[in-house]
């Protein structure tokens, strides 16, 4: 354990962004197979024995807050898929300085999970719905389970979660001409609606720049449909950025591709299996698992996550936009380098 003496103080980076939000993914196997995001059948899976037990991953957390992280979201592959979700939820809400604690999911089995989860403790909840058309999403995820996404989101309503939001990928040739209508399932669903922009990471293995479908073209879109479309003028380091639309519906776009916002970036990634990422593009991480079962002392492992944190310099997506301005922006990582090391895939970073 973590020596209680430790204050909570905010820690900062190479160019002074703080350490605030952590994103901890509880498993990389999802129920579905996107086209963006894990577009094989087969993977190569983390060893079950490395996966971080519910135990290790709280004792992470709490160093975490001891160095300012008080925002915590828990992602995968599909968070819902690991045995007991909601008591680990349970866990970290009882963990001393996280105030925030949220979930991204595809809503699959939210339905099932949706009041323990909010017993538990649970803040918030992101679901990933790309469309409202059940064929459409069978092609998209090339699963069924378009009608228990929807039932999940009543779900998650229903039993109280807050601050409902849906994270929609859109691509070019896919999606695009469903803006407005996912727009009016969310007013309807009670859920703010985050358009994002097609990233060339990890398993997306199809991407082409004329896929994405830009920021620009996603207001443009809804500009032609709604009339002015106003920003909504806030200090956040939240990637999404928030438009309000004359009827008062607020919805964000999250432009990590054409317009990315690495300066304000306070995210960092701990993947199941315990590596810790500083950047959704890195190639490396650190190792807090070893350290942790090796009997590293909480304060051991702190300063080594501070000591990580000081020196980072990453910004990964502005990097990857540089190299489309000199026209050689292609896939991140090949599907060859991918099979060599699965900490490379999104499903195993935690998007
Ligand atoms: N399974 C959960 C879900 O579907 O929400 C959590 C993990 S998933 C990797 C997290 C988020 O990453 C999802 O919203 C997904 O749409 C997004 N994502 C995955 N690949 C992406 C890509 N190539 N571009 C943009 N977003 C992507």
């Amino acid at each position: 354990m973590s020596s209680p003496a430790a204050e909570m103080r905010p820690i900062a980076d190479a160019f002074g962004r703080p350490l605030a939000s952590l994103r901890v993914s509880v498993t990389d196997r999802c129920n579905l197979r996107c086209q963006y995001c894990m577009p094989e059948e087969e993977y190569v899976w983390l060893p079950r024995e490395d996966l971080l037990t519910f135990e290790e991953i709280r004792e992470l957390v709490a160093i975490f807050t001891e160095l300012g992280a008080d925002k915590v979201r828990l992602t995968g592959g599909e968070p819902l898929l690991r045995r007991d979700l909601p008591a680990l939820v349970g866990m970290l809400a009882q963990t001393h300085g996280v105030k925030d604690l949220a979930m991204t999911t595809n809503g699959v089995l939210l339905a099932e999970h949706a009041q323990a989860l909010y017993e538990a403790g649970l803040h918030r909840v992101t679901v990933s719905l790309d469309t409202l058309r059940p064929e459409r999403f069978r092609a998209l995820t090339r699963r069924d389970g378009h009608e228990r996404v929807l039932s999940g989101i009543e779900a998650a309503r229903r039993v109280g979660l807050k601050g409902l939001k849906i994270d929609t990928v859109v691509m070019r040739g896919v999606n695009e001409d469903e803006l407005a209508d996912l727009l009016e399932y969310g007013r309807r669903a009670g859920a703010e609606v985050r358009f994002i922009e097609y990233m060339d990471v990890g398993g997306a293995t199809q991407w082409a720049r004329d896929k994405v479908f830009s920021r620009a073209e996603i207001l443009e879109v809804l500009g032609r449909r709604y009339g002015r479309i106003d920003p909504i003028i806030e200090v956040s380091s939240a990637p999404a950025e928030r438009f309000v639309l004359p009827d008062g519906t607020v919805l964000g776009v999250i432009a990590s591709t054409t317009t990315p916002f690495c300066r304000t970036c306070d995210r960092s990634r701990l993947t199941a299996d315990g590596q810790w990422l500083l950047c959704l593009y890195a190639q490396t991480g650190l190792d807090l698992r070893k350290p942790l079962r090796d009997g590293a002392s909480g304060d051991e492992i702190r300063a080594l996550i501070a000591a990580g944190w000081i020196r980072r310099r990453d910004r990964g997506a502005e990097e990857r936009k540089k190299l489309e301005m000199l026209g050689v922006r292609g896939i991140l990582v090949q599907i060859e380098g991918l099979r060599t090391d699965p900490h490379l895939e999104m499903h195993t970073r935690g998007g």
